[in-house]
């Protein structure tokens, strides 16, 4: 029998998520995380079904997870399981434009696009090639965070700069969270019935990392996220939109580096920054009920931030079918979408209450009054993109070779 499952590996700069998935029913038939690699504490643990378990691996780089995960695929009998290989990919440029089968091209392309991305694609690059070098029957399969948004319009992705910089060195808006939204915005059209060529989403990804993203009639005409993962809301750590002034500022006032103003604005601002606490939702939402005010303040700033940049987004649309949320605090966070639905009336949208209270799970996950244009939560599931769009490619054998 042919089996079809894929292996998808989503090598970050210090932990590693895999799975292996039937792409056609999504069962996922192992799924795991190998985290703070590089660091004594460094550990792997999976799920099989409802069992877990884990493993400290102190110090284990990227290779030894892998070889540590493969070595666990191949005690399981999974291994014979696989027939294709999905890498996550941070940074595509705008040199992929879909998902794409990986050859020694690609690899050089992604190679390429690695000053866009200096934290991710070198970690998605080693993960590539540890799976070429233990697998080099199987076909791999490279999915962007970007490519989906590579149809959006220059007014859109080009930033107010001299244009020579956009020629010369590719400085432009990319958006990210791209493999989330093409994967809650097919549901979206699925569950409402949307006519795939003549819809309008407003979808917002909140996890640590946050963007929204304008999808009309498939395809993303606008996002909040640019250049990096930096731009755009108030996140986990992530400062999102500041004045770029502030290299300066910070330098000619305070001393700062470069180096020193970006660590800040990476990890030390967002929801963590502004409450001094932490940069989790739910400790800030639990901290916020027991009368802690900055707490407070950093969820206000975070739903007036999201609210305004959505309503932004919402000018490339001419109308609203749904709003859609999704990530860890979209798809779990009552608090949140209501705050930011109550600001987004002027778009016509009102929640209902108790389908907001239970995140739409008698209801298709609709949360929305009958009245308003519909809001939707819709759990993201990026590994089964992944595990899709490699199934369909490998399945077909095309080889899609780099746009230029
Ligand atoms: P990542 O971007 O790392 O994938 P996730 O999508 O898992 O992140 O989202 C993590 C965020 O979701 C955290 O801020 C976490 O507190 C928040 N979150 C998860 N569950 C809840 C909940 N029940 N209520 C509020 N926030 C939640």
């Amino acid at each position: 029998m042919t089996q079809h499952n894929i292996l998808v590996l989503n090598c970050g700069s210090s932990s590693l998520k895999f799975a292996v998935i039937n792409p056609e029913s999504g069962h996922e038939l192992i799924s795991g995380l190998a985290e703070r690699l590089d660091d004594p504490q460094a550990s792997i643990s999976w799920k099989i079904g409802s069992n877990k378990s884990s493993l400290l691996l102190p110090d284990a780089s990227h290779q030894s997870a892998s070889d540590r995960i493969f070595q666990l695929l191949g005690d399981l009998n999974l291994e014979q399981e696989i027939s294709a290989i999905g890498h996550r990919v941070v940074h595509g440029g705008e040199l992929f434009k879909q998902s794409t089968l990986i050859d020694s091209t690609v690899i050089d392309a992604i190679r390429q696009c690695q000053n866009l991305a200096p934290l991710h694609n070198p970690a998605n690059l080693i993960g590539i090639e540890v799976a070429i070098e233990r697998y080099p029957h199987l076909p791999q399969v490279a999915v962007f965070d970007t490519s989906f948004h590579q149809d959006m319009p220059k007014q859109a992705f080009l930033y107010a700069i001299p244009y020579t910089l956009y020629q010369q060195h590719a400085i432009r808006r990319y958006g990210f969270h791209g493999t989330s939204y093409r994967f809650v915005s097919q549901q979206a059209i699925e569950i409402l019935n949307l006519d795939p060529a003549q819809n309008s989403l407003l979808c917002a990804h909140l996890g640590n990392g946050s963007s929204a993203a304008a999808i009309l009639n498939g395809k993303s005409v606008d996002t909040t996220m640019g250049l990096t993962p930096l731009e755009g809301l108030v996140m986990g750590t992530r400062s999102g939109n500041v004045d770029p002034n502030l290299y300066d500022f910070l330098a000619e006032q305070c001393g700062y580096t470069l180096q020193q103003t970006s660590h800040m604005l990476n990890k030390e601002s967002g929801l963590l920054g502004i409450s001094g606490l932490s940069n989790d939702m739910r400790t800030l939402e639990q901290a916020e009920s027991e009368g802690n005010e900055q707490a407070k303040m950093a969820i206000e700033i975070f739903v007036f931030t999201l609210a305004k940049q959505l309503a932004g987004l919402a000018t490339s649309l001419g109308r609203l079918d749904a709003l859609v949320f999704t990530g860890g605090i979209g798809e779990n966070s009552a608090r949140i979408r209501s705050a930011v639905v109550e600001r987004l009336a002027i778009l016509g949208l009102f929640l209902d209450p108790l389908k907001n209270s239970n995140n739409g799970a008698d209801n298709n996950g609709v949360i929305s009054k009958p009245d308003s244009p519909t809001v939707l939560v819709i759990n993201t599931n990026e590994e089964l993109m992944i595990a899709m769009d490699t199934h369909s490619i490998t399945n077909t054998s095309s080889t899609i070779t780099p746009s230029h």
